[in-house]
């Protein structure tokens, strides 16, 4: 990693050296044969971990999340799902393009969350100028929404609301341990309730490469064959998943530290006026923070003479910026960013 003070995003993170041990050491073998047994421990250890009975290591949360709504659909199902959710923004439309499945769109509430009326009325009738309302898909921290998260309870009331008119529930748990962190709980609270899950290794994990994606037995054989259909099968990708697995064991519980330090961060950051941070943020490892009104340049100009003095940010609106903590930022680079704001903004 260079010197630069990179809070673009928690996808920045290299491997820790613990990885990299794990990563040399790592036992290995064909896995579309099932043979490797650092992909067999790591997807065991994952299910356990989130209280399903199996789970599927996929090369990225997008193709997890993709595999896991072609297991649940059939063509021309319908999975209702936020209009600012990953899966809906960024994902290329795969579950259109690539599985025939049509999506319904429902406003979020600030917090990320969907209401159970807003579900409700997105579900169609049983007719047959409909599509069959087939899934409901939650997401969790939710990204677009400033990482905020959802709680057990509000969980288990969608799981519930859900399974009773007979639609299934996918959680895309890309930061789901931010969320379990932030609010104390064990994970499993968090996706007890739903049928899926899907969460990255490779965020703030630090783990290189690769996603989770964890349900029932039947559902992951499944989900299995589609991840091969798509040439997401993997032969010695034990390398990859040997540093998931340290992931996993060691670097959950330390994501409450990006998280007091979004809260330091936003504290240094509050005292320049011409800054405006979103109510409520940080709620996990993001902040979002708007320019005020009277700042002549818009953010990407910002961005660019932060970069000069070696402070990279995201740029996510004409005068909105994306901070994301993570473990490679320490105390010290969170003073020098609010510093090195303080210069550009002055
Ligand atoms: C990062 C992310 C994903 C998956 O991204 P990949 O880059 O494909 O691993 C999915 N959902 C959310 C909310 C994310 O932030």
């Amino acid at each position: 990693m260079n010197n630069d003070i990179d809070l673009r995003s928690d996808t920045v993170t290299l491997p820790t050296p613990a990885m990299r041990e794990a990563m040399a050491k790592a036992p290995l073998g064909d896995d579309v044969y099932g043979e490797d047994p650092s992909i067999n421990a790591l997807e065991e250890l994952a299910a356990k971990k989130v209280g399903k009975q199996a789970g599927l290591f996929v090369p990225s949360g997008t193709m997890g999340n993709l595999v896991a709504m072609l297991s649940h659909c059939q063509r021309g199902d319908e999975i209702i799902l936020g209009k600012r959710a990953h899966t809906f923004l960024y994902e290329g439309g795969g579950i259109s393009t690539l599985g025939s499945v049509h999506s319904a769109q429902v406003w979020e509430q600030p917090d990320g969350s969907l209401a159970l009326d807003d579900i409700q009325a997105a579900i169609r009738p049983d007719d047959v100028h409909a599509p069959r309302t087939r899934l409901v898909a939650l997401e969790n921290t939710h990204n677009r929404c400033g990482g905020t998260f959802q709680t057990p309870a509000y969980v288990a009331s969608v799981g519930e609301f859900a399974h009773a008119r007979g639609l299934k529930v996918h959680i895309d748990g890309a930061r789901i341990f931010n969320a379990a962190v932030a609010q104390g709980v064990d994970v499993k609270e968090l996706t007890g309730p739903v049928d899926s899950v899907t969460f990255c290794l490779s965020k703030g994990l630090c783990a290189p490469v690769g996603s989770v994606l964890c349900g029932s037995r039947e559902f992951i054989a499944e989900a299995r064959r589609w991840r091969k259909h798509l040439g997401g099968g993997m032969r010695q990708a034990g390398v990859l998943a040997a540093a998931g697995i340290v992931a996993l064991n060691e670097m959950v519980e330390r994501l409450a530290e990006d998280h007091a330090r979004a809260r330091r961060l936003a504290g240094a950051l509050a005292i320049h006026p011409q800054l405006v941070l979103d109510p409520g943020s940080p709620a996990t490892n993001m902040l979002f923070i708007n320019l005020a009104e009277d700042v002549k340049m818009d953010a990407a100009q910002v961005a660019e003479k932060l970069s000069a003095r070696g402070v990279l940010v995201g740029v996510t609106g004409k005068r909105r910026f994306r901070l994301v903590l993570h473990y490679w930022i320490s105390d010290a680079d969170v003073e020098k960013t609010a510093a090195v704001f303080g210069e550009v903004l002055a």
